[in-house]
């Protein structure tokens, strides 16, 4: 899939990693697109990304380089579809860590820094070195707006849904806890009666947000103790007027925060928690799958590729192909005692590409 672009992130050392006397850092950086990996058996892997964010790297160094390009795309790129009044593009970014090669190796590690690269320390800190990518988007969004040519009137509006247990849960109605997910000819893919916020300038936008991700369910193992148990998904369409000719073109981004399920034994998860893990890692799966498919050039023959295996793919079914523009992040602690870890999340990133 050429439209994709895959990095890799590497936080800082922990407190934890750092007290632990056997960890220590295990990749060595060749330069800002390569990098070495040394497992616990002492093999050296070598990877090469799009671009590697070494943990000295600013937040604003991922946006630009990731998302930025994205978020002009929504805005600046959608085209106008004359016939129909309306015309889509659908872009996203997403930001995971791992697709295993089997189940049972499966691990999304939590702790690795997926939601401090999405949403910083937090989304209303304004913190302008610590923001994440969400509260950058969204100036983004806004700024691209207030700066075309055209004159147009636009409307932004958010959703926000989280994928737990193969439910889809609207964040901004808590009531609506199993939504369907439908195509729409116009449309693409839609979740019917889904909350839509409209947001007429940034402040809003992340009060909304800061709204929604409090209702994030969360579960507790020993890995971390806040690690989030469901796919977290963004999304903001953008729809632009051009008054006189009765034009509208509409742009989509998705951003999605992939839930944690790293090896199940390591937590000594049990019960509603291993079954958490289950069935995260399925549709972990379901992902890779769809997107090794994806970048097999299935993409002519629709049916070869399996969205409709989970709900994350079948939500991500627009955003994964087609004119789409996707980036991933790969997110890693850079410990030893995680390189494994490390491993099969930067492996998917690789197969990806
Ligand atoms: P995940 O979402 O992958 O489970 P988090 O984003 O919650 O992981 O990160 C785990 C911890 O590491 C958090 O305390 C976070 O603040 C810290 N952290 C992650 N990435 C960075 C970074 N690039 N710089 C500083 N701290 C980070
Ligand atoms: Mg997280």
């Amino acid at each position: 899939m050429s439209n994709i672009l895959v990095c890799a992130r590497f936080r800082p050392l922990s407190s934890k990693e750092r007290r632990n006397q056997e960890d220590s850092v295990c990749i060595r950086c060749i330069d800002s697109e390569t990098f070495i990996l040394k497992d616990e058996k002492e093999d050296d892997f070598t990877f090469s990304f799009d671009k590697v964010f070494y943990e000295e790297s600013e937040q604003a160094d991922v946006y630009k380089f990731l998302a930025l390009p994205i978020v002009r795309g929504a805005i600046l790129l959608a085209v106008w579809n004359c016939s129909t009044g309306c015309s889509l593009l659908w872009l996203n970014i997403v930001t995971f860590m791992c697709i295993p090669r089997s189940i049972s190796k499966l691990c999304l590690q939590t702790g690795a820094g997926k939601t401090y690269s999405m949403e910083g320390p937090g989304i209303l800190e304004c913190d302008e070195q610590k923001n994440g990518l969400l509260p950058r988007v969204v100036e983004g969004i806004f700024h691209s707006i207030r700066s075309s040519d055209e004159v147009i009137q636009y409307s932004v509006k958010l959703s926000m849904v989280e994928i737990y247990m193969e439910k889809v849960r609207d964040h901004f109605d808590l009531s609506k806890d199993n939504m369907q997910i439908k195509e729409s000819k116009l449309q693409g893919i839609i979740l019917p009666g889904v909350t839509e916020i409209t947001v007429l300038e940034p402040a809003e936008a992340l009060q909304s947000l800061s709204s929604g991700i409090v209702n994030r369910t969360v579960g507790e193992t020993q890995m971390n103790m806040v690690s989030s148990r469901s796919h977290c998904v963004y999304i903001f369409t953008i729809l632009q007027e051009l008054c006189r000719h009765r034009r509208v073109k509409s742009g989509k981004l998705v951003l999605v925060d992939l839930a944690g399920s790293e090896k199940v034994e390591k937590t000594a998860a049990e019960g509603r928690i291993f079954e958490e893990a289950k069935t995260i890692n399925k549709s972990l799966t379901a992902l890779g799958n769809v997107v090794n498919a994806v970048t097999c050039g299935l993409q002519g023959k629709l049916n070869h590729i399996p969205y409709h295996d989970s709900k994350l793919t079948r939500i991500l079914q627009d955003a994964l192909g087609g004119s789409s523009r996707t980036a991933l992040l790969c997110c890693c602690s850079p410990s030893t005692s995680n390189a494994s870890e490390s491993l099969s999340t930067l492996r998917f990133g690789v197969r990806v590409k």
